[in-house]
């Protein structure tokens, strides 16, 4: 069984039709990249697949765990345990990151039906992960996101994504932004929740963040559709030779 499965999927807004038989299978412990020119609709996949308001999906269907994705709500996917971790995260002033990820955590516990950690155990935890991506303490007790820089932002979200323990891990364009320091750090980061029950689809325009996060699979995504397949050596053919190659085949 796989983790993900997107069978023959058409979806977009409204009347716009942007994902056109979308096929993509994702198994547990697998990296997959999903590479693809701007407007080629990576950003309408993972929203979609996280249950994001606002899409139709008029044809296909999503299985996640042998479930049908599509029929839960976006808090019943967070549930089951899918995260996407967002291409430009919200700042919130006057919610602390500490209380920010506490709550997200305890409403996922929530909706599992387990207890709420309690407030040492939860420290602990935070703490812990936090150290483990480089996050001094002091970031945690300020406004979410507030005047962080970009890789700041970014390092947040890997923290969230840390403490939540998803199965299937969706990054858009998490590079976007980012200098090669706080690349690495992030990538370090996702690196260190790869594991054999975890999958992750990284989203990216640049072939630069796969020498960082080495991809079991990399997809090529044009007009809404995966147009080919392949190793990681297709990324390198993509840097090469552009995207223009898949924009007839289908
Ligand atoms: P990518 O992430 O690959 O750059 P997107 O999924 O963001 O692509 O967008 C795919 C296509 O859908 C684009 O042509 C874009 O213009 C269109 N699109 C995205 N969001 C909207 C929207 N809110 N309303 C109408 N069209 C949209
Ligand atoms: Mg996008
Ligand atoms: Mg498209």
């Amino acid at each position: 069984m796989a983790l993900l499965e997107v069978r023959d999927l058409h979806a977009g807004i409204e009347d716009c039709e942007i994902l056109r038989g979308l096929d993509l299978t994702v198994n547990a412990g697998e990296v997959h990249a999903i590479m693809g020119p701007n407007g080629s609709g990576k950003s309408t996949l993972s929203h979609i697949i996280s249950g994001k308001p606002g899409y139709r999906v008029s044809t296909g269907r999503i299985l996640f765990k042998d479930e049908d994705l599509l029929a839960m709500e976006a808090d019943e996917r967070a549930a089951k345990g899918v995260f996407l971790a967002f291409q430009y995260p919200v700042e919130i002033p006057g919610v602390t990151t500490m209380n920010f990820l506490r709550a997200a955590l305890n409403a996922q516990r929530g909706a599992r039906a387990q207890k709420e950690f309690s407030t040492p155990d939860f420290l602990k935890r935070v703490r812990e992960v936090a150290k483990s991506l480089n996050i001094p303490e002091g970031v945690l007790k300020r406004g979410l996101n507030v005047g962080f820089s970009g890789g700041e932002k970014k390092r947040n979200e890997i923290l969230q994504m840390a403490l939540l323990e998803p199965s299937l891990c969706i990054l858009d364009e998490i590079d976007s932004g980012l200098d090669i320091d706080a690349l690495r750090i992030v990538a370090d980061g996702i690196n260190a929740l790869r594991s054999p029950e975890r999958a992750m689809i990284v989203i990216t325009h640049y072939r630069r963040l796969l020498d960082y996060i080495e991809p079991d699979v990399v997809h090529v995504m044009s007009k809404g559709q995966v147009r080919k397949s392949g190793g990681k050596e297709l990324a390198l053919e993509l840097e090469a030779r552009g995207y223009a190659q898949f924009e007839g085949a289908a």
